[in-house]
């Protein structure tokens, strides 16, 4: 067994852990040994040192060594029986409710002396403990400080604190997996030790080294499976591109703008990846709207000028309709553009399915069934995926060993997060980052208003209708764990029918997707006027002709969230709007939110302000998302020590270093098991 098996091994295997607690452990998620120690005190209590009674503060609570001499037992029921204490300086009595006599003679027998610990009141002109729960004739059994843990349902803390001691004390010196250098910077502190600092009570909201060491362990593990990750791929030799962007060029003069300074670099990025002989893993990330499309279009155009096949996948079928209709506008006619959906006829699937295999098609586009079926590429070049900032490290693996060692991959996100999220969640890619959007762009002005003003908004809305313009307006979830609560939404709908001459359409959870489809594509062409939903907006779609969203509750929502919903309008050149609707007035904390949005329309700034208000795991639900949380590292509070991992990483990248000494590290903190499936 290597040394670190200890801590991997099963909760029922620590002395003192049944059946019973194991499963009332395994219930909140502590499996291991190693889980149970990320279960971290809350508080402590201090006891203090020994005192004489004449010392004694009250409403503290102390410890103190006496001598027992007289008991005192009511015949009345329900008054509590009495122990007079002392000491050479004066008298205190113990009172117990609900307490035998027996089980008093026995914890505290005549004549003996004992130490005795709790919370020290003052009656009648005499010191007292009631209920006392430290009684002992050995100063050494009770603890000067007591630890307290958020408890698990069904322990006391007693047997908490027991259990947690145990593996405390069994826990195994590692061997040392940091680099001299690093460990310098935590001063010296094994890993072990830093666990038990952690433990100690008195370091509730302490933070020094030993907290450092741990954040930094954790960070430095998920960045060391991404490096591997980056390095497996990119070791991967590939047939590079020849291009000259012919095509590309062509079809700039068919778009009637011209590139930004962060579209271009991007390209170019992507060109010279393309043209490289390591096959491509890189992430495109942009706020919405950024126009990271036309992007991946001139990256589609080069590959099938250097006779590749392409794949553009998209998280809905709206979206990938959406494409399909652009690259047939845009494109030329000699290039084979398919669209493959769970829609498709069987008739049709299959022809496209024939010309995959025989290279009669340039760009397939379509869902996630792109990659589900067994579809057989002649030649494919270039995956790129639309809008997945939910993918895994582990499925975007998959996706890249599915494409074949000549295709490159490119992944599109819109989600800004900072660059120790992106470092974090796409650290295994090359990142190219569009910051800045289209100069054209109008600000989108955002007000807020209270619901009783409705009257106001509708007003609002109808001036923006008789201009030909469109609104979205959004209803949040009335009660987030009954997805099924549509009923804000339809009540909204129902009234603005009646306002709006039923010009207006709804999308929620339950409408389904053909329902929804047919939705969206009147709203698309303008056969109605305002769409209500709840969050369900399709994410990345693109729809000019709305320039108001209306968001209703507005409080139920993050800020990135709200950013960006509110990126569904101001794509086109009109003046774009966002109402922030209210029930009540706003708390401070939501005034304080609605100045950050108002005040910026810049994705990164508002999510790193969004991660400092709400924690990052909140954070456009990463949580959900499954994708691996940190413990205790923070993005935000800790961003030195990411980028101090991001630098030692780099360091062994550069030195070659072999895994292996990592192993036990990855092993303990649940990264190894990717690492695997890599080998
Ligand atoms: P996203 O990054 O959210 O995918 P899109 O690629 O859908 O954004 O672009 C949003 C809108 O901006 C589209 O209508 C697109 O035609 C337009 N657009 C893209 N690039 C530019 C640019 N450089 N100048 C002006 N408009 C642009
Ligand atoms: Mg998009």
């Amino acid at each position: 067994m290597s040394n670190y098996e200890y801590l991997l091994s099963d909760i029922n295997k620590i002395n003192g852990v049944g059946i019973k607690t194991a499963k009332l452990f395994k219930k909140k998620n502590i499996n291991t040994v190693f889980d149970l120690l990320w279960s971290l005190p809350r508080d402590f209590i201090d006891r203090g040192d020994l005192r004489k009674i004449n010392e004694l503060q009250v409403g503290k609570i102390q410890t103190i060594s006496i001598k027992v001499l007289k008991y005192n037992f009511p015949r009345i029921r329900n008054l509590p029986n009495r122990v007079i204490c002392e000491d050479d300086t004066g008298k205190l009595e113990c009172i117990f409710f609900n307490s035998y006599e027996g089980y008093i003679r026995k914890i505290l027998p005549l004549n003996s002396n004992i130490i005795i610990s709790g919370k020290i009141g003052f009656y009648k002109n005499r010191y007292q403990i009631t209920n006392p729960t430290h009684i002992s004739d050995n100063i050494n059994s009770i603890k000067k400080i007591d630890t307290k843990y958020s408890l698990t349902e069904g322990l006391n803390e007693k047997k908490y604190n027991k259990i947690i001691n145990e593996v405390l004390g069994n826990i195994p010196q590692l061997n040392e997996w940091l680099s001299e250098d690093i460990c310098n910077k935590f001063n010296n502190i094994t890993w072990k030790d830093a666990i038990i600092q952690l433990h100690d009570p008195r370091n509730v909201n302490k933070k020094g080294d030993f907290y450092d060491r741990l954040v930094f362990d954790e960070i430095f593990s998920n960045f060391l499976i991404n490096s591997n990750i980056r390095n497996t791929i990119k070791k991967t030799k590939k047939n590079k591109k020849k291009f000259n962007s012919d095509t590309f060029n062509e079809i700039k003069n068919k778009i009637d703008f011209e590139l930004t300074t962060d579209q271009n670099k991007a390209i170019k990025e992507i060109n010279d990846d393309l043209k490289s002989e390591q096959k491509m893993f890189r992430l495109l990330q942009g706020d919405v709207g950024s126009g990271k499309t036309i992007v991946a279009l001139s990256s589609i155009l080069n590959v099938i000028e250097s006779k590749f096949q392409t794949a553009l996948m998209a998280p809905t079928e709206i979206l990938a309709q959406q494409h399909y209709k652009l690259t047939k506008k845009i494109f030329p006619k000699n290039i084979r553009v398919e669209i493959l959906t769970s829609k498709t006829e069987y008739k049709i699937r299959k022809k496209i399915i024939n010309r995959l295999e025989n290279h009669s098609i340039d760009l397939l586009i379509g869902t996630h069934s792109l990659f589900q079926e067994k579809l057989n590429y002649k030649k494919l070049g270039l995956i790129v995926i639309d809008e997945q900032h939910k993918f895994g490290v582990k499925q975007r693996k998959k996706l890249s060993d599915k494409g074949g060692k000549n295709c490159d991959i490119l992944v599109m996100s819109a989600t800004p997060i900072p660059r120790t999220m992106i470092m974090t969640i796409f650290g295994d890619m090359d990142v190219s980052i569009i910051k800045k959007k289209p100069k054209n762009r109008k600000e989108i002005i955002t007000l807020s208003k209270l619901e009783n003003k409705i009257d106001e908004i509708l007003l609002f809305s109808k001036k923006q209708i008789k201009n030909g313009n469109q609104i979205f307006w959004v209803c949040p979830l009335i009660d987030e764990s009954k997805k099924i609560d549509h009923q804000s939404s339809i009540k909204r709908y129902e009234y603005l029918k009646k306002n709006f001459s039923n010009k207006v359409g709804i999308l929620h959870g339950n409408i389904d997707k053909h329902e929804k489809e047919k939705i969206l594509n009147e709203f698309l062409n303008k056969k109605i006027d305002i769409l209500v939903s709840t969050t369900v907006i399709e994410v990345g779609i693109d729809f000019p002709n709305a320039n108001v969203i209306i968001i209703e509750n507005a409080n139920k929502f993050g800020l990135s969230q709200l950013h960006q919903l509110r990126g569904r309008v101001g794509r086109g050149d009109k003046e774009a709007f966002c109402i922030l609707m209210f029930k009540s007035n706003l708390s401070e904390n939501a005034k304080k939110r609605i100045k950050i949005l108002k005040a910026s329309n810049d994705g990164f700034k508002i999510s790193e302000e969004d991660m400092r208000l709400r924690g990052y795991g909140d954070l456009l639900g990463f949580k959900q998302s499954g994708l691996q949380s940190f413990r205790i590292a923070d993005p935000i509070l800790n961003e030195d020590l990411f980028l101090l991992a991001e630098k030692e990483v780099k360091r062994i990248e550069s030195k070659n270093e072999s895994i292996k000494k990592f192993m036990p590290l990855l092993k303990l903190y649940d990264r190894a098991d990717i690492l695997n499936d890599l080998v």
